[in-house]
């Protein structure tokens, strides 16, 4: 198998979340051959603040002839790309589109104007990054809630026990009925997060990896969200059937060819674990300056439509870029 990429950088329009600035973002288209000559196409999009090997060493290691677990999953994604082209089919045939959360990374960016458009869009679920200032989160919350959305927060682990008791019992009951569930509200530690969990769901994300799968007796949280661009999704799966979690596929925000291939990963996993799935967040690409892969695809409201071409789309894009190894 021949593995090539090509370079990109993604201009962020705000702040992403409660770690990083909006400063431009670094990542790769990645491009395989496979045994029968059929090119695929994936993204690689680390995150180094959210603990990420950094891009130029994971292409170091893989010019070495190592693969770190994204660029193993960029290349499951590629290869998966590849069949779908041979066979003509668009990862967008797989199922009836699905609601997608709508992703609010800078809370400064509320207002009824926002909301009332919302609204008008029919989206149901709101997901803000928050943990960068309480009073703004507090006043955030109840806006999105006044205004009858389905709330879910995410943290990115920035917050404390302490701090979230406190918050959590300033929320009216209404307001906390309406809280879908909590992303990473702090280091994952069980004792803590049982106690959080007690007031609202909570959802495990980037902490992933600080749980002892081996030695976990019963689970703290609630609902796995799976971002194909990091976690085998079956392997997601597994883990859901046996703690009796719920899933979310979300996207990375990352790279357009990402976005796709994680909503392909959402298509299908509703398709199988339905009774388990809660509303997917792929719908990141307006988070970024547009550019030629994010005007291609076509949404309406908090569905993505339509991605003309075969597997994840983009066909004559692919063609124009310039690619090494
Ligand atoms: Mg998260």
């Amino acid at each position: 198998m021949e593995i090539q990429w090509s370079r990109y950088q993604l201009n962020p329009r705000r702040a992403l979340n409660s770690l990083t600035g909006p400063t431009p973002r670094e990542g790769c288209l990645i491009r395989v051959r496979d045994g029968l000559g059929n090119f695929g196409y994936a993204d690689l999009h680390p995150w180094p603040e959210l603990g990420d090997t950094r891009l130029d060493e994971q292409l170091l290691q893989l010019k070495q002839g190592l693969k770190s677990s994204q660029i193993e999953q960029a290349i499951a994604m590629a290869l998966r790309d590849a069949d779908c082209r041979r066979q003509k089919k668009s990862f967008l045939d797989f199922g009836e589109p699905l609601k997608n959360n709508f992703l609010i990374s800078d809370l400064g960016q509320i207002d009824d104007n926002l909301f009332t458009q919302l609204q008008n869009e029919k989206f149901s679920t709101v997901k803000l990054k928050v943990g960068r200032n309480q009073s703004l989160d507090f006043e955030s919350v109840n806006h999105t809630a006044a205004a009858g959305f389905r709330i879910r927060l995410d943290y990115n682990g920035c917050s404390s026990p302490v701090a979230l008791e406190n918050f959590f019992s300033k929320l009216s009951a209404d307001v906390l009925a309406q809280i879908e569930y909590v992303e990473d509200p702090f280091p994952y530690s069980e004792k803590a997060w049982a106690r959080i969990s007690d007031i609202v769901p909570l959802a495990l994300d980037n902490e992933f990896c600080r749980v002892p799968w081996e030695q976990l007796n019963s689970s703290a949280f609630d609902v796995l969200i799976i971002k194909p661009a990091k976690l085998n999704p079956l392997k997601a799966i597994e883990l859901c059937q046996k703690w009796k979690l719920k899933f979310a596929v979300t996207s990375y925000l990352d790279h357009p060819v990402g976005v796709i291939h994680a909503y392909d990963w959402a298509l299908r996993l509703y398709k199988d674990y339905g009774s388990m799935a809660l509303d997917p967040g792929c719908l990141t690409v307006n988070h970024y300056e547009s550019n030629s892969f994010a005007a291609a695809i076509e949404t309406s409201g908090p569905f993505i439509l339509k991605n003309s071409g075969f597997g994840c789309g983009f066909d004559h894009l692919f063609e124009g870029l310039s690619w090494t190894s």
